[in-house]
């Protein structure tokens, strides 16, 4: 596929928008972005300059998204133990990974939050976006700011931000809808906006609702019904607003966490799983609107975010991280409209890893087959799942751990996100490289890399971006990328 091939298939693809339409013909003639993230760790231990000339000659890289705020390990740091360490890099675990701010907090902007700005003390004296910034721009690369909703729970202040479950309790999730969460969110913003002359931000939210956690509908652990939020003074409020009664959905809940408590116990009714489930909705229809209010609180962050940043750097980019969730839970893709999110994007990873999206569709099948799909046998399950979410002939289940989803899931996912979202939206496509999986599942080839990445294309992305992070990759794949985007011509 030549350059003018791949532009003509953005534009069938972006929904046959009618050429000539100005911002579409621009936005299509714009160089594919290829992207990698990459965090604080790998500039230190590998040397700023080495790292970009690689990138640059090994990928054909010309965007970075530096992990600059997460307290999580999935794209900072180096490898966790248990896993093997790329052939680059440090050779040892950072067992003492801490996480935080890995630029420097700039504490005016944090006053009207009690959650502590911290500085990452994993590296104390290094900024990555100042140190990374002049460099790249020397090789006319850009730099994204990208951020993440992963907290550790001993962050001070953190405890007058959290959800209240269903019983009145504390937890450890940040409520979404607390001024505490919502104005650090906002602080990160323009703390990275106004300090540094980056190219735009990029903040994931790897969290769902009340209602898809308390029946376990991700490929993360189960899901505990007893726990499930928010009822906190803000959300109680909100709810009175929109004329939700507050006391009827905890009931609701409180029947949910009594059903799926019964049903992970092995009990059958009568009726069966799924009837049984719908009972719950028809009979305590505040279940469903309190995993609306939910969401609600999400988007009311990102169309913050939105606001705050295009009100300091118009011209800036902000867009978001969808998580992999949205790949196998009908519950959450239902929640993720793409439409929707053209109200406030101006780009979508969307995460495609179908590498270790095998595993992970095999952990969502089992955590749901355990509770909604009771009913059916986890091959029927997975059947179900492929048809709802679109997918095509995929593997059944006793191989998809082992060999991942398809290049396809990546050419179908590419083209529906580029189909839903407006035309000024950009979709980049995340593409999985060597994220870890357990032993006998899945490992990250070079092959799968060239054809994740092509597939991307022709589906219409307007670019991929490589993940999660450089300092999980091998060369060989991150090379596969580089051949894939020389194959298409597209560097
Ligand atoms: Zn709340």
């Amino acid at each position: 596929m030549d350059r003018r091939t791949f532009i003509e298939n953005s534009l069938i693809a972006a929904g046959g928008a009618v050429l000539g339409s100005s911002p579409l013909v621009e936005a299509a003639a714009d160089p594919p972005m290829i992207g990698i993230q990459v965090g604080a760790v790998s500039f230190v231990d590998e040397g700023t300059d080495k790292v970009l000339d690689n990138f640059r000659e090994m990928a054909s890289i010309d965007t970075l998204f530096l992990a600059t705020f997460t307290y999580g390990r999935g794209i900072a740091g180096r490898q966790p133990r248990g896993n093997a360490l790329p052939d680059h890099g440090k050779q040892e675990y950072d067992d003492d990974y801490h996480g935080g701010n890995f630029a420097t907090p700039h504490p005016q902007y944090y006053r009207s939050t009690t959650i502590a700005p911290e500085k990452a003390p994993d590296h104390p004296n290094y900024d990555v976006i100042a140190d990374v910034l002049p460099a790249a721009r020397r090789r006319n690369m850009k730099v994204i700011c990208w951020f993440e909703d992963v907290f550790r729970r001993d962050v001070r202040g953190l405890d007058q931000a959290v959800e209240i479950d269903l019983h009145g309790k504390p937890t450890t999730r940040t409520c979404p809808r607390n001024p505490n969460t919502r104005n650090f969110w906002l602080a990160l913003v323009e703390d990275y906006l106004r300090s540094y002359d980056v190219d735009g931000l990029m903040w994931g939210s790897e969290r769902q609702g009340p209602l898809n956690n308390a029946i376990g509908a991700s490929h993360g652990g189960g899901g505990n019904p007893a726990t499930v939020g928010c009822f906190c003074k803000y959300c109680l409020s909100a709810a009175q607003k929109m004329r939700i009664d507050a006391d009827r959905a905890r009931k609701g809940y409180g029947v949910l966490e009594s059903w799926v408590t019964s049903m992970r116990g092995g009990t059958r009714p009568t009726d069966g799983a799924f009837v049984t489930f719908w009972r719950i909705l028809v009979e305590y229809p505040e279940v469903l609107a309190w995993e609306r209010l939910w969401n609600e609180g999400l988007r009311d962050t990102y169309r913050d975010m939105y606001r705050k940043a295009h009100e300091i750097a118009p011209s800036k980019g902000m867009g978001w991280h969808l998580w992999h969730t949205n790949s196998f839970a009908p519950f959450y893709r239902a929640e993720q409209d793409y439409a929707e999110f053209s109200k406030y994007s101006d780009f979508l990873k969307v995460v495609m890893y179908n590498n270790c999206g095998g595993p992970r569709m095999a952990e969502y099948i089992r955590n749901v087959n355990r509770t909604i799909f009771a009913d059916l046998t986890p091959e029927q399950t997975l059947a179900v799942t492929y048809r709802v979410q679109q997918y095509g002939d995929e593997k059944p289940l006793d191989s998809i751990s082992r060999e991942g989803l398809s290049a396809d899931y990546v050419r179908r996912e590419t083209r529906r996100a580029v189909t839903g979202v407006s035309a000024k939206v950009k979709i980049w496509p995340g593409i999985d490289i060597d994220i870890p999986t357990g032993p006998k599942e899945k490992k990250t080839q070079p092959d799968d890399v060239h054809a994740a990445v092509t597939a991307a294309f022709d589906g219409g992305a307007h670019g991929v971006l490589l993940s999660r992070k450089y300092s999980e990759m091998t060369l060989a794949n991150l090379r596969a990328a580089g051949r894939a985007v020389r194959d298409l011509k597209l560097a």
